[in-house]
């Protein structure tokens, strides 16, 4: 019998999915990541497919052990993480989703907000679930496919199980056993209340979703359920799942307030600890970070303020795939420093809406300030510039809420890889920018977790130690001028209320 000396952590993300496997030291000893397909059915809408979700999870389990050179019977533990929001309905009997997975970037269900907005509902549902009423949730979109379901001729719901990318993939990890979710994941569906934990019977009679579809919910760090032995051949424990936001957070130490991080992937998302009390703030969400089983037996929860950003790396894919300007994402940045300023030209990044601080589902992605002597190299300088000038403007919101600013700014995330970007933050807050070695930082956080729920490591804060740093990004005075910014605010103001 082999030992195990590794956990695996399975990285569901928006643009692509990856398996990282790490030693006991906290290193990466191998991995897999591809990138996923985007349907976009009209405009505004993004679907995944589901079975394509759990084809590419196989596939990376298997790709990174090999990569790795590492046997199943090595892997102490199991932890997940995935996108949060996005979710769907499948059939218990057949396996199959019976509609694409609804992306958290879709907009589809922005009318159903506005008639419950209309209703008077959007207090009741910031009292109850710490969100802010928006298609971006998961309870629209479930309501949505509900009702796509039933056109399809499909009435009797006992087979039809409901869930985010967590549980659809920890059902299929059981091979159809377990059915559940964690508190960080539901707290994202807009239909788990705050203060019980538990799903809402208010909410789900509002959004009108039978509570018998919806997953049990289990704290982050605990046992979900053990790898059904035909995936690789042994049985794995499940030791944890985590929102990916929120594995960010752990990863980074962030255990207490005061601690925030932000992460730059598909969207951007800064995140700060709060402690055992749910803090409100103007804007921003109130979420949870992660709850774990205390030796007594009792559940403890922490919570998060966060302000989510929903399009950052995505602008750069859309670059890349959209308008074909870049043949890939690092190109962004070379081209970005081929030229001193944007000429003038500013990109709001409202491809799917705007969230924090605006929270307007109406806005749509604009260019502005374009003239004839607007070259390839401005515009992908103008998306760099916006990107980065979104997190100022939460930034802004987060300081305004907390008597003590934001002093440094840790970041992870694919875009990080982006050192224009990375300095540009740096410049435009005012504050330094530290970058960390591994920038899947959400990977690491599941491991981390997982690690700890198994007993494979036991100390929180020596594995947070041996995180570090590639790079601090140190302010440049006046490098970013207030009037830049004001100039970019002003673009934003323009590009709101589009759709309506
Ligand atoms: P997610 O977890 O949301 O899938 P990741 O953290 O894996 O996201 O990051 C992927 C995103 O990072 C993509 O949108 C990609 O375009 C962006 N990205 C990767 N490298 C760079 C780069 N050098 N410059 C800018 N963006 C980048």
């Amino acid at each position: 019998m082999r030992q195990s000396d590794y956990i695996m952590a399975l990285d569901l993300g928006t643009t692509g999915n990856r398996a990282i496997i790490f030693d006991r030291n906290g290193q990466i000893k191998g991995q897999a990541y591809r990138e996923l397909t985007q349907h976009y059915p009209q405009p505004g809408w993004l679907e995944h497919d589901a079975a394509e979700i759990w084809r590419e999870v196989r596939w990376a389990m298997q790709a990174s052990l090999e990569n790795a050179a590492v046997a199943a019977e090595e892997i102490a533990a199991i932890g997940l993480t995935v996108q949060r929001e996005t979710c769907l309905l499948w059939d218990k009997t057949t396996g199959q989703p019976l509609h694409n997975a609804i992306v958290w970037q879709d907009r589809r269900t922005a009318p159903l907000c506005d008639r419950l907005r209309a209703a008077g509902k959007a207090d009741l549902i910031y009292d109850k679930t710490g969100l802010i009423l928006d298609a971006y949730f998961s309870a629209t979109k479930l309501n949505w496919l509900l009702d796509a379901v039933k056109q399809q001729g499909i009435n009797d719901l006992s087979n039809v199980l409901a869930g985010t990318i967590d549980s659809w993939v920890l059902w299929n990890l059981t091979g159809g056993q377990v059915h559940a979710t964690d508190h960080s994941n539901a707290s994202r569906t807009m239909l788990l209340n705050l203060a019980t934990h538990q799903w809402d019977k208010d909410l789900l009679d509002l959004f009108e979703i039978p509570a018998s579809l919806m997953p049990k919910v289990c704290p982050s760090l605990s046992e979900f359920g053990r790898l059904d032995e035909s995936i690789l051949g042994v049985e794995i424990p499940i030791m944890a799942i985590l929102g990916d936001q929120q594995a960010a957070l752990f990863a980074h130490g962030c255990d207490r307030p005061g601690l925030l991080k932000c992460t730059y992937g598909t969207g951007s998302f800064l995140v700060a600890h709060t402690g055992h009390e749910v803090v409100r703030a103007n804007q921003l969400l109130s979420t949870i970070a992660w709850s774990f089983q205390k030796v007594d037996g009792t559940v403890e929860v922490c919570y998060a303020l966060e302000g989510a950003i929903f399009t950052s790396g995505a602008c750069i894919q859309w670059l890349r795939d959209g308008l074909k300007l870049i043949q890939d994402a690092a190109e962004s940045e070379a081209l970005a420093c081929q030229v001193p300023d944007t000429d003038g030209v500013y990109f709001v990044p409202a491809l799917s809406g705007l969230g924090a601080p605006h929270w307007d589902m109406s806005a749509r992605g604009a260019f502005m300030g374009l003239t004839a002597g607007a070259q390839r190299e401005h515009l992908v300088r103008a998306v760099l510039e916006a990107i980065a000038f979104q997190v100022k403007e939460v930034v802004n919101a987060a300081n305004s809420a907390d008597a003590r600013p934001i002093a440094l700014l840790k970041v992870d995330g694919g875009a990080c890889n982006n050192n224009f970007l990375m300095q540009f933050q740096a410049d435009a807050l005012g504050i330094p920018v530290e970058r960390p070695e591994v920038l899947d930082a959400t990977a690491q956080g599941a491991a981390f977790a997982a690690g700890l729920a198994s007993g494979f490591w036991h100390d929180y804060h020596a594995l947070v130690e041996t995180r570090k740093v590639d790079k601090v990004f140190e302010p440049r005075a006046n490098a970013v001028t207030t009037e830049h910014f004001a100039r970019w605010e002003k673009a934003v103001s323009k590009a709101k209320d589009w759709t309506t």
